[in-house]
């Protein structure tokens, strides 16, 4: 509200002060109802304030240009040209982050899927992704196209192609998708390849699996000398080379999938036999007999004092967890599909088992992360327009409360890129990038679906 107070006082002049005082108080009268204007107004709202986890009741928003310019708890006399949205009944959450992406496989597909997709994230008030895993080129490319208006999508911070060491895991890839993932088997690859990620708008990379443990400090000290943040996928989900606990005393920041982190707390017994096996040439046969009796075993194969020495130590360096919960979840469907179709494949039968008791785990290791005060993000490993919010969803179902659900995908997500004064929470001098909800999403995380409406840069969004 915009109030002026005029102080004229003269000395020994009780009559002229009064009249001076009455005429203060009209003007001030006269200001309170002088209409204010703005570009946008989202009025009588329940604001959704991640920082605080607290609903904000019968708030309203003020937009000008692509800001959020005021928040107004009082009743206000808004001007006619203002664009105004009742939200009356209605939340409001900042937009959404999708924290583990690889959309470039979205231009594989011929047609307007690209397009179509892009649009139905942001529809679905998903307005940021964190690519991780993709051709560089594509991802600048799209990024530009998203920026400049000729696509709608989702903003796109990446990391580009998936860094490895040969043979390449993901090789096949490359034959759609040329340089999807690329090797990284000496110094001079490293030296040459970082700057150029780096020029080519990459504020992070992505390391994979089976990168040679000897190279790794050297690709951390690189990254770092190029402002590159390391986003780290240790692969299998026990014979790992570059294990959790290395890459976050090397200064990794975020690490990949939820049973990234069950190699380091297995009970100490199975640590030694998971060693020998690591450090033997032991074929494959010898490891996944070891990965099946471990996963038989569920949470009974974690030791619970490893387990909390290693949320401190992902608080101490403040590195954040992106489970992608919904992904083993996705494919145990997809055999449990296949079951009650009628195949009766042994081996169905046997990854079915596996994949169940991965969920077991995971599920386990993100609600005991997160009550832990590690931080969650949220990320799908798909590219499916819907499945941020599934994802939302399954981190809730393992137990994860919905205010830290919500911060994955928003505030922690904001933070981890370093992008809090734009982005990731509602409050003046932020990006008018906002979801209204017409259900309370605190209440049940899959109101995140009910969307009633999504503004974009302080625009709304129109179908
Ligand atoms: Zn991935």
């Amino acid at each position: 509200m915009k109030t002026f107070k005029i102080l004229i006082m003269k000395p020994n002049s009780v009559k002229k002060n009064s009249i001076y005082a009455i005429i203060g108080i009209c003007i001030t009268i006269a200001a309170c109802n002088r209409p204010i204007e703005h570009d946008l107004i989202i009025r009588n709202i329940n604001i959704i304030d991640v920082v605080t986890g607290k609903t904000l009741q019968n708030q309203t928003i003020a937009i000008d240009n692509n800001q959020i310019s005021k928040i107004y708890s009082e009743n206000i006399n808004f001007s006619a040209s203002s664009e105004i949205i009742e939200g009356k009944g209605k939340f409001i959450t900042p937009g959404l982050f999708d924290n583990h992406m690889h959309i470039a496989h979205l231009t594989c597909y011929g047609g307007d899927t690209l397009q179509t997709r892009l649009a139905e994230f942001v529809h679905n008030g998903v307005l940021y992704f964190r690519d991780v895993g993709g051709p560089v080129d594509v991802l600048k490319r799209l990024k530009s196209k998203i920026s400049s208006g000729d696509l709608i999508g989702p903003d796109i911070y990446y990391t580009g192609p998936m860094l490895e060491s040969s043979p390449l895991h993901w090789e096949k890839i490359n034959e759609e998708l040329p340089e999807f993932t690329v090797p990284l088997d000496t110094r001079d690859d490293v030296d040459s390849l970082l700057p150029i990620l780096a020029k080519k708008g990459a504020t992070m990379i992505k390391t994979f699996s089976n990168i040679k443990t000897e190279l790794y400090p050297y690709i951390v000290d690189v990254a770092r000398k190029n402002n590159l943040k390391i986003v780290h996928d240790p692969g299998s989900p026990l014979f790992n080379q570059i294990p959790i606990n290395m890459a976050l005393e090397l200064g990794v920041t975020t690490i990949e999938h939820s049973m990234a982190a069950w190699c380091y707390i297995l009970k100490d017994e199975y640590r030694i036999e998971l060693d020998t096996l690591l450090q033997q040439d032991t074929n494959i046969r010898q490891k996944m007999v070891f990965m099946f009796e471990m996963a038989d075993m569920g949470i009974e194969s974690i030791s619970e004092e490893r387990l909390k020495a290693l949320c401190m130590l992902m608080k101490e360096k403040n590195a954040v967890y992106s489970p992608t919960l919904n992904v083993f979840k996705g494919f145990l469907s997809e055999i449990e599909e296949e079951i009650a179709n009628g195949n009766n494949d042994e081996m169905l039968f046997k990854r079915k088992k596996l994949l169940s008791d991965f969920v077991t785990i995971g599920n386990y290791i993100v609600r005991e992360f997160s009550e832990n005060g590690v931080k969650l993000l949220v990320g799908q490993d798909n590219i499916d327009p819907e499945g941020t919010v599934k994802e939302m969803v399954v981190l809730s179902e393992a137990g994860v409360s919905n205010i830290e659900v919500l911060r994955g995908a928003t505030l922690y997500a904001a933070e981890w890129l370093e992008l809090t004064e734009k982005y990731g929470s509602i409050k003046p001098f932020q990006i008018a990038d906002l979801v209204i909800l017409n259900t309370d999403p605190l209440e049940n995380i899959a109101n995140m679906k009910d969307v009633f409406m999504v503004i974009q840069q302080g625009k709304v969004v129109k179908k």
